[in-house]
């Protein structure tokens, strides 16, 4: 639509200097007054010119409708317009008029007026109403020369749909509350002060954040972005972007929060959290402040390899394996966790743990590596000591049985069976050792062995404590069959000499490795089985013997039988497996007998007959020699009661009785108060005790022997002339009767009765008191001997074989007649 330009000059030629003008304009010259008023109150006026002595004629309705003035002044005139104008837009040409400067003046200010028309209030409009702008919510607006802040609702010229979503509001009550009234006042100063030096200049443009409150009365954050675009003739064009950030804002605001926590946690860890580029040299792109603490070295030493590289940190032996499993684990994704060690600035080597993943675009490409690498120097110490304590016995110092485990099964897999072998210690009969003298005693002495053994040890020979009471000798390397011999010799040396003074031996067994070795536990227990079967050939001296295969069934049978006695002993002897027989004793003067000895017998119905050398050792070694030699009493006793009542004499019962049950708690008042229930004769109860068990400590025993002797029960030795039997030594023990051992017997048919020193045995024993009791009679030459040699009584096959409790009875009925 054109524009409409009016002319109301006296000057006539005015129109000529104006003809030229080719904009879409209209011009309207008017000279009279009515017409010009008629004209401007029923049409569109764009610029009026004028001459300023008329303009009072038309000055209401040019206030009234604010439009752009071109005044015609004399120069006069020219003071009175700049006091008193109250016109907004205008501007004024002196008069006398020159055609040109006047047509040229006029020209630029109409192309001017016309240039801010269109730009304030057409182009912007266009753009800013674009449906773009609405569809993306961004709200914009124009503004116009404003004295005041841009808030000023009088100086919006337009707002566009978008801004008014934003606002919630409607133009009418924008324009009435004023834009600025929407925001909360604490950004008021803010954005006056902003406003102010865009307008003065020193600012093109700002940028400011605030909240805004809706009709609802919820809050609106919302970015406001004002540019100062034009400045038309003193008069300022301002543009305006808003932007409703709320949902970025709490989206942001939640991050930040999230990004505060992590580096609050990262800050914290007790280690060093990265992002580096998967590259030879792992260059960090960020580093966490963990890094000086583990490493020595800031953080920015590391980032982009400024100082050092990471890999320059990594102790060179791990650094290609590191990168050999990091290129494994990025294979299946996997998480990566390694421990090695790196190199602090101090030139400190430090266990580290590094927890780590790789970072993959969505094109499945590797764009870095995360994680965090720990300190683990104080865990490996600890590690350490644990695995010292798993693979140490720290009495000892000696490595254990896990470590030797998994000694052996390495070597077996990096090298045949050959050149291999065993020899195990078995110093169980330190239990008995334990029972007497306490524990502290026991293990002291195993110190002691293991000291004197440790003498022995070189590369191919190592010892280890494999159990409790089992010391073991690895052999590997280059041995022989003497070699195994020599040492095994050696091990034998240095256990007599210590155990000599202990009285008391051990077994050592030998294992040499075969073909088939596979499974260390069954190379153990083969040990075992020879060490136990070295162990079993005689308690007091240290024998050593070379595993076969046959001693496992040995060993076996030992478990077995281990196995019976062990229910027996909780359950009760009910199937009367465990029964006595009882072999009688005679007087050799008056030929009459003057009592029993009880013996052990035990019959099953897996192993038959089972005789009590075998199963009596086996049960003493299990201490299982306690409830069951209290069965064995109990049954002795009643023997005794009966036998005595029914016979009406005194017949004497001997129980064979073993040293762990004389020194076991309670026994003497144990076999009083048994003695007193059944009302028997602690003179007719006879205990056999063998001689070889007296290794241990004269003393304590003496004491019980006193005691019991002091209640009238009688004390035999039992198998004098059996070992290192000394009348020494029986001198010295406190008892009653003397058994010679059937060994010595034997020999009364083989030499010459001159030769023999049983009669020695016998006045010398006649001296200290006592009387002797000779075992294992056989034949009438022996007897003979006996009887002319003054020995008291005698027991064996001549006079009888043991006999059941009716046997027994039967026998003395006969032959006491
Ligand atoms: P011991 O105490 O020396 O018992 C004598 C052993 O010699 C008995 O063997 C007996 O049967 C055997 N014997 C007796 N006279 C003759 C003979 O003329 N010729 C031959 N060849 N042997 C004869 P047994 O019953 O086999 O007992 C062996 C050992 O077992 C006993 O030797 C004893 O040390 C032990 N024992 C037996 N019963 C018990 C028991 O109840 N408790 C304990 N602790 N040990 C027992
Ligand atoms: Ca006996
Ligand atoms: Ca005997």
């Amino acid at each position: 639509m054109k524009k409409n330009i009016i002319i109301s000059t006296i000057n006539p030629n005015i129109k000529d200097y104006i003809l030229d003008n080719k904009k879409n304009y209209n011009l309207v010259f008017l000279h009279e007054f009515l017409p010009l008023i008629s004209y401007i109150n029923n049409n569109e006026v764009f610029l009026l010119i004028i001459d300023f002595e008329i303009l009072f004629l038309v000055e209401k309705e040019i206030t009234k409708r604010n439009f752009n003035l071109l005044l015609l002044v004399n120069e006069a005139d020219v003071k009175s317009i700049c006091v008193d104008c109250s016109y907004k837009h205008f501007f004024y040409i002196l008069k006398p008029i020159d055609q040109t400067e006047l047509k040229s003046k006029i020209n630029i200010h109409i192309e001017l007026l016309y240039m801010r028309d269109q730009i304030s209030s057409f182009k912007f409009q266009n753009m800013i109403d674009d449906e773009l702008t609405t569809k993306a919510n961004i709200g914009a607006a124009i503004a116009k020369n404003s004295l005041e802040y841009f808030g000023d609702n009088d100086s919006i010229v337009h707002m566009n749909q978008a801004l008014l979503n934003i606002c919630g509001r409607t133009k009418e009550e924008i324009l009435e509350i004023g834009l600025e009234n929407l925001s909360f006042p604490d950004c008021h100063a803010e954005e006056a002060e902003l406003f102010k030096k865009l307008k003065n200049n020193e600012l093109s443009s700002y940028v400011i954040t605030k909240k805004i409150i809706k009709p609802n009365g919820k809050i609106a954050i919302i970015k406001m972005h004002v540019d100062k675009i034009l400045s038309i003739l003193d008069e300022l064009l301002y543009f305006c972007v808003i932007l409703d950030i709320s949902d970025i804002y709490s989206i942001e605001e939640a991050l930040l929060e999230s990004e505060r926590s992590k580096a609050v946690l990262l800050s914290h860890l007790p280690g060093l959290a990265y992002r580096c580029n998967y590259d030879p040299e792992w260059t960090m792109k960020f580093v966490s402040d963990g890094c000086f603490e583990l490493t020595g070295y800031h953080s920015h030493s590391l980032l982009n390899n400024r100082d050092l590289s990471f890999n320059d940190l990594i102790a060179p032996e791990y650094q290609e394996l590191l990168k050999e499993e990091w290129k494994e684990i990025l294979k299946n994704k996997s998480p990566f966790k390694y421990q090695y060690e790196i190199i602090t600035a101090s030139g400190k080597r430090k266990w580290v743990y590094e927890l780590g993943e790789g970072i993959f675009n969505e094109n499945n490409e590797i764009i870095a590596l995360e994680g965090i690498i720990m300190d683990i120097a104080s865990f490996k110490k600890l590690e350490k000591r644990l695995k010292q304590k798993i693979d140490y016995d720290s009495w000892t110092g000696l490595h254990n049985r896990n470590y030797l485990v998994n000694l052996i099964s390495n070597d077996l897999l990096l090298t045949s069976y050959e050149n291999k072998a065993i020899i195990g210690i078995n110093i169980s009969s330190f239990q008995t050792l334990t029972s007497i003298y306490g524990y502290h005693y026991s293990q002291s002495l195993i110190r002691v062995i293991v000291k004197s053994l440790k003498e022995l040890e070189n590369n191919n020979q190592k010892l280890f404590l494999v159990y409790e009471n089992f010391l073991m000798f690895y052999l590997n390397g280059d041995i022989e069959k003497t070699t195994i011999q020599s040492l095994s010799f050696e091990i034998q040396k240095k256990l007599n000499l210590i155990l000599n003074k202990e009285l008391t031996g051990c077994g050592i067994g030998i294992f040499i490795f075969q073909k088939d070795c596979t499974s260390v536990e069954r190379i153990f227990n083969n040990v075992l089985i020879a060490a136990e079967t070295a162990a079993c050939l005689d308690s007091i001296s240290v024998n050593s013997v070379i595993f076969d295969i046959s001693m496992k069934n040995a060993i076996i049978r030992q478990n077995e039988i281990k196995k019976i006695f062990t229910l027996i002993s909780k359950v009760g002897n009910n199937e009367k497996e465990l029964y006595l027989n009882y072999q009688p004793i005679v007087d050799l003067r008056t030929n009459k007998i003057t009592g029993f000895e009880a013996l052990a017998r035990f019959k099953s119905a897996k192993y038959g007959q089972i005789p009590p050398l075998e199963f009596i050792p086996i049960i003493e070694k299990n201490r299982l020699i306690i409830p069951i030699g209290e069965m064995i009493i109990n049954e002795a006793l009643s023997f005794s009661v009966e036998l005595n009542k029914k016979t009406n004499s005194s017949f004497t019962t001997a129980i064979n009785i073993s040293l762990i049950q004389i020194l076991s708690d309670g026994f003497v008042d144990n076999l009083i108060s048994k003695l007193k229930v059944k009302d028997l004769d602690p003179s007719l109860i006879i205990l056999e005790l063998t001689e070889s068990a007296f290794s241990e400590d004269i003393q304590q025993i003496n004491n019980v022997l006193i005691e019991l002797r002091s209640k009238g029960i009688k004390i035999a030795i039992d198998d004098f002339g059996k070992g290192f039997s000394s009348l020494a030594r029986e001198s010295e023990l406190s008892n009653d009767i003397l058994k010679i051992d059937k060994s010595f017997i034997d020999k009364l048919l083989v030499i010459d009765h001159k030769k023999s020193i049983v009669s020695d045995i016998v006045s010398m024993t006649h001296k200290l008191g006592h009387r002797v009791i000779a075992e294992g009679v056989e034949d009438q030459i022996q007897k003979d001997y006996l009887i002319k040699h003054d020995c008291d009584e005698m027991q064996g096959f001549l006079l009888s074989k043991p006999l059941s409790k009716t046997g027994a009875l039967e026998f003395t009925k006969n032959y006491n007649k």
